[in-house]
């Protein structure tokens, strides 16, 4: 069956972030084990240990310890999808997780240190060097930048940040988001730029930046349109789009006591991030003939880039200290499943 064919476009992979200063002062065990060369992550509840119970393993494409460096994720995992972005194909790439894992970090990361920086500036990177590098094609690179909180569409370029933005359908071009912004950007530098304006407008009308970013969804597209003179004397365009997306703390948010308003955002959260990861799941299974993307606006937004010819990379983010276990084994599974 197509099981092969569909794990080269769908990759999982997991990445364990270190310990942080309070969880080293308050001497938190370590309960997540990183075996790079099989593929393995292991968690050992130590509760389950003491009766000599065996960790629980679970085998991704590729795993990533808290040694792991942003260029070598880079190099081996999203690499390869963007290069097929500059041939014209579609590509998504998503941190899952629990918030504090590691999303944004693996992300962004620290944009102005190039040991650190994440997979969407060193993109923008690869992207332009590709660029200067060709002799023979002419590229049109264009960014846009938007977030989807409570299933509401916000464009984070846009001057008015109190507009919300519809999701059109049209049989030739399909899916997309209706009055977008998009610019055109010609370097690194400006491509840089239009993030950073993006990053800002993110925490307009956010009362709490660190509870808003946890609660919705930052998605990055990068088009490149190329136009290349083929051997018949005319012009070809190829068009790739790069979905970055940062995707809204995993965390099950209706636990926490939440009511009214709270408690029907928590459910919208989770609903995309459950969408997602049936769609993500009936993709690699294979078998099913239908793949529900219309069940969020998330997985209905990235129809075009998920599945298909589409390439598809989720990092789960994952902490290793024992008070996460639960949510750690939450993401594996979730993760698990959509392997
Ligand atoms: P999230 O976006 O999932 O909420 P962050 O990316 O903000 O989480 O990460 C939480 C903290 O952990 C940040 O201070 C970040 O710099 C740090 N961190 C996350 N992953 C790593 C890593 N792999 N190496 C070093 N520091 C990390
Ligand atoms: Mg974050």
């Amino acid at each position: 069956m197509s099981k092969s064919k569909s794990l080269e476009t769908v990759k999982v992979v997991v990445r364990c972030r270190p310990m942080n200063e309070k969880e080293r002062a308050a001497k938190f065990e370590k309960v997540v084990s990183v075996d790079v060369k099989l593929g393995q992550i292991l968690v050992r509840n130590p509760r389950e240990a003491a009766a000599n119970e065996l960790p629980k393993v679970f085998t991704f494409d590729s795993v990533y310890d808290w040694n792991s460096k942003q260029i070598d994720l880079y190099d081996e995992t999203f690499r390869p999808l963007v290069d097929s972005v500059l041939l014209g194909f579609n590509g998504t790439i998503f941190a899952y997780g629990q918030t504090g894992t590691g999303k944004t970090y693996t992300m962004e990361g620290v944009r102005n240190d190039p040991e650190r920086r994440g997979v969407i500036p060193n993109s923008f990177e690869h992207v332009f060097t590709h660029i200067s590098r060709s002799q023979n094609q002419q590229y049109l690179v264009r960014a846009s930048y938007l977030e989807i909180y409570q299933e509401e569409i916000k464009d984070l370029l846009s001057k008015d940040q109190t507009r919300r933005l519809e999701l059109r359908e049209r049989p030739d071009t399909g899916v997309y988001v209706k009055d977008l912004s998009s610019f055109v950007t010609k370097s690194v530098r400006e491509i840089e730029h239009v993030m950073n304006v993006g990053n800002q407008n993110r925490s307009v009308g956010a009362t709490n930046m660190n509870e808003h970013s946890s609660r919705s969804h930052a998605i990055f597209v990068i088009t490149v349109e190329c136009s290349e003179l083929g051997v018949d004397g005319e012009n070809h365009i190829r068009v790739g789009k790069l979905n970055l997306v940062d995707l809204a703390g995993s965390e099950r948010q209706t636990k926490t006591g939440a009511q009214g308003e709270r408690l029907k955002e928590a459910t919208k959260i989770n609903l995309s991030l459950s969408a997602l990861g049936n769609v993500i799941s009936s993709l690699v299974d294979g078998r099913s003939s239908h793949i529900p993307y219309r069940d969020s606006k998330l997985t209905r937004l990235l129809q075009d880039s998920l599945g298909g010819n589409a390439r598809t990379v989720m990092v789960a983010n994952i902490g290793p200290a024992s008070y996460n276990l639960e949510e750690t084994l939450t993401t594996l599974r979730y993760s698990n499943r959509a392997k």
